[in-house]
């Protein structure tokens, strides 16, 4: 399989008021085409496998440049590394605890409405005092139809 760099890459990037560099493209090209968070680790494992070469110190650097510029995402995942997401709509994931693989997902509006609490040492529950909330995330953890089917659901 080859990466296919589509006209949407290059303009995406020229609207960002980035240059559409090979090493870019290749980032944003192989995130959206597989449809997957991955790690930077992750990534060059598959653009090596589809002959893609890109050295760990270019990937970083643009990694970098693409979230500061709005055009990546970058979230902390279950297992503690850094991942990217190709998805700026606020939204969800849905984790397989079993193989990793994260689906975007939606909840409704109550969200909006929950306000976190601070437990403090007698166990009352109370709000953080001095905090400001800029976005509600949760984070689904079940098993992917995959790994139900193979039995590995614990
Ligand atoms: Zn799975
Ligand atoms: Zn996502």
């Amino acid at each position: 399989m080859k990466i296919q760099i589509d006209q949407a890459i290059t303009q995406a990037l020229q609207r960002h008021g980035l240059r559409p560099t090979r090493a870019r493209q290749l980032i944003l090209a192989l995130i959206e085409q597989d449809n997957q968070h991955y790690t930077p680790e992750e990534m060059l494992v598959r653009l090596n496998a589809m002959g893609e070469r890109l050295s760990i110190a270019t990937l970083y650097q643009n990694l970098a440049k693409l979230v500061d510029k709005g055009l990546l995402v970058k979230f902390v995942g279950l297992d503690g590394e850094y991942r990217y997401d190709y998805n700026k709509m606020p939204h969800h994931h849905l984790i397989c605890k079993s193989c990793g693989r994260i689906v975007d997902v939606l909840v409704d509006q109550t969200l909006d409405a929950i306000e976190p609490q601070l437990m403090d040492a007698d166990g009352q529950k109370k709000l953080p005092p001095g905090w400001k909330i800029l976005q509600r995330r949760v984070d689904f953890i079940g098993v992917c139809p995959d790994c139900s089917q193979h039995g590995t659901d614990n």
